[in-house]
């Protein structure tokens, strides 16, 4: 399966993205994620992209698309993936559909979470993830047994540099002018599956299992 989770910021993409490559044995390849450890780990790219991520702008496409591309030539990524944080605008949503042409593969679906954007900055200002293990939880919606800790690994809980109200306002920006273009693109395509975000964690997953279909 080649998918795309696609959605607003803290619309539960990587949320959903962890059940999904669980159920069907696909890599989780998130631009976030990469961009964080990059910045983690002081790495060239990490310094270069730091500024955009700290202000909600999208890192350059000249910086992401080589990276995406990278990514998906790699062995675990043959028999499918799962794409999530990317393509963010047309000029990436292009370029993906030349990288996958020239690896003769097609998308299977692209999963559009929708959520009323007047919950979204609630949603993001309350995330954690694990320090450790990734995992998402949220202060009020999603709460750890144990505020701070991991219920799966007992990792330090933390809260994302850009999860503060007027980052996550600029992203909302960023989500509303350049990537929500890419739901008509996609349903053009064929391929969209619009999923109600704003159910239970369970329910969604849910509806994007029944949806795929296996
Ligand atoms: P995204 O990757 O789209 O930015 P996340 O999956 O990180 O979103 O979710 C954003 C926040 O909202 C997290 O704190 C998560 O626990 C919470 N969340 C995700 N899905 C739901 C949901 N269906 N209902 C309530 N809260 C949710
Ligand atoms: P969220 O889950 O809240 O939507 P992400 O972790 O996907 O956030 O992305 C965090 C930040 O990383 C974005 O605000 C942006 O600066 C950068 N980023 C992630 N993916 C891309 C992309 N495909 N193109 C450009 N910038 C990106
Ligand atoms: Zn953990």
């Amino acid at each position: 399966m080649r998918l795309i989770l696609l959605g607003p910021p803290g619309a539960g993409k990587g949320t959903q993205a962890a059940n999904i490559v669980d159920k069907y044995n696909i890599p989780h390849i998130s631009t976030g994620d990469i961009f964080r450890k990059n910045i983690k780990e002081g790495t060239d790219l990490g310094k270069k992209a730091k500024e955009y991520i700290d202000g909600g702008q999208l890192v350059p496409d000249s910086l992401t698309i080589a990276l995406v591309e990278d990514r998906l030539k790699q062995d675990d990524a043959q028999d499918g993936f799962l794409l999530d944080g990317f393509p963010r605008n047309l000029d990436q949503a292009e370029a993906l559909d030349q990288i996958l042409e020239n690896m003769a593969c097609k998308l299977t679906s692209v999963i559009n979470i929708a959520v009323d954007p007047s919950i979204l900055v609630e949603r993001a200002v309350g995330r954690r993830i694990c320090k450790n293990c990734g995992a998402t939880y949220h202060v009020v919606f999603n709460p750890s047994k144990v505020e701070g800790v991991c219920d799966k690994c007992s990792g330090e809980l933390y809260q994302r540099s850009d999860d503060n109200e007027e980052t996550v306002s600029n992203r909302i920006n960023v989500y509303s002018n350049e990537t929500a273009p890419l739901i008509d693109y996609y349903t053009e395509q064929g391929v969209i599956i619009n999923v109600d975000g704003q159910k239970d964690i369970d329910l969604v997953f849910e509806d994007i299992a029944s949806a795929l279909g296996r």
